[in-house]
């Protein structure tokens, strides 16, 4: 599954909205009683008004929502990347996530120590970056010239590798992350994801806020803001005190609630589908009496791909895919309707798996 890794410094929320998202998903999802994989791992449903419309008009007994995992990663401090900390165990927890989920405490509360001093998330972004950035500099100072050594000697694919990781490295030595290296081809593209720097992950900043800024956000988050639009990541406003809050309630009382707060929903359920965006993820339906369910697939997935989500026999099998558009089947009131108005096609394993579709696979077993 797609693994979103929450960091930031001590004290800015993170266990209370990492708790806020573990304890919303036992509450809600009673397809998932056991959602903590361990104890900083939890998985949650993505929320997605789509598969309750289309079990309404499939007749479908229940509804399964898809699922993305986040973890919790204690332990940032200044001088992380020289192993001040938990360090070391910090960066290779992060390594092995898809995406970062970085928390800001954009909030004043002279009760609530900053570990800075002072509440400026703009400085903790820089510092909880610098260690990211270090990190990845060190290793790459090491690679790139082995790699340039190997391409010397002939080595085409160290050549490209030597090349992409290059260009990341001027990047890292001008202060700026890896994510901004722009791959040549899908070869350079492939080495680059391989190589698994740090600051290549996309982030998504959570600005943490006080209560009553959390519908507009604040002069703090507003610069957060700034930040993520001047770098390509993406940014949310949530107030971890009021997630905590909601999970205590009982689900009938928790939309009375955030309208009492001017909220539309939870922040929770913004940063669940912020983090699937930032992954690139998108949803396909399968849809049948007993349930409908919603998979996860990466953009730009083929059909045959899409099928081993569900099982990797259908993925090994594939035949075809009977498909239809989530927004003819709901026009069309169904199969039934979508085929006759010739909406429900037969594509083969070049088809490239579009958000929303309904699929049925025929495979051989
Ligand atoms: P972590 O170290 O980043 O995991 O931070 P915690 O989630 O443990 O929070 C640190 C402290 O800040 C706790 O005492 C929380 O209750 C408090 N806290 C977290 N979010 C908020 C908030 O939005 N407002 C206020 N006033 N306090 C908060």
């Amino acid at each position: 599954g797609f693994r979103c890794g929450i960091v930031g410094l001590p004290n800015v929320g993170k266990s209370t909205l990492f708790n806020a998202l573990t304890e919303t998903q036992a509450a809600q999802a009673a397809n998932y009683p056991f959602c903590t994989i361990e104890p900083n791992e939890g998985r949650v449903a993505v929320p997605d008004d789509r598969l309750d419309t289309i079990a309404k008009i499939g007749g479908s007994a229940k509804i399964i929502e898809t699922q993305l995992s986040f973890v919790d990663i204690a332990g940032l401090v200044r001088g992380a990347s020289k192993g001040e900390g938990l360090g070391n165990q910090f960066l290779a927890n992060i390594r092995e996530t898809d995406a970062i989920v970085h928390v800001l405490r954009c909030f004043e509360d002279d009760d609530i120590t900053h570990v800075e001093g002072k509440v400026d998330p703009i400085a903790d972004a820089e510092t909880v970056e610098m260690e990211l950035m270090l990190a990845d500099l060190e290793s790459l100072e090491k690679r790139v010239p082995n790699l340039a050594k190997k391409a010397a000697q002939g080595d085409k694919e160290a050549k490209a590798a030597a090349a992409v990781l290059g260009q990341a490295l001027d990047l890292l030595r001008e202060g700026k992350p890896a994510r901004l290296t722009v791959p040549r081809d899908e070869e350079e593209d492939r080495l680059f994801k391989q190589a698994q720097l740090l600051t290549a992950k996309p982030v998504l900043y959570v600005c943490n806020v006080e209560e009553d800024a959390a519908s507009e956000g604040n002069a703090f988050s507003a610069r957060v803001f700034e930040k993520a639009k001047s770098e390509n990541a993406s940014a949310v406003i949530v107030s971890a005190a009021i997630e905590a809050e909601l999970v205590t309630m009982p689900v009938e009382e928790r939309a009375e609630y955030l309208e009492a707060l001017g909220l539309a929903e939870a922040g929770l359920a913004r940063i669940i589908r912020a983090g699937y965006e930032l992954l690139g993820l998108i949803t396909f339906f399968t849809v049948g009496p007993k349930e409908a369910r919603a998979w996860t697939v990466t953009k730009g997935s083929k059909a045959p791909q899409a099928a081993g989500a569900i099982h990797t026999d259908f993925e090994k099998g594939f035949i075809r895919a009977e498909t239809m558009a989530y927004a003819d089947y709901v026009q069309f009131n169904g199969e039934a309707g979508a085929k006759e108005a010739g909406k429900w096609r037969s594509e083969g394993k070049e088809y490239v798996t579009q958000d929303g579709d309904i699929m049925l696979f025929r495979f051989n077993v």
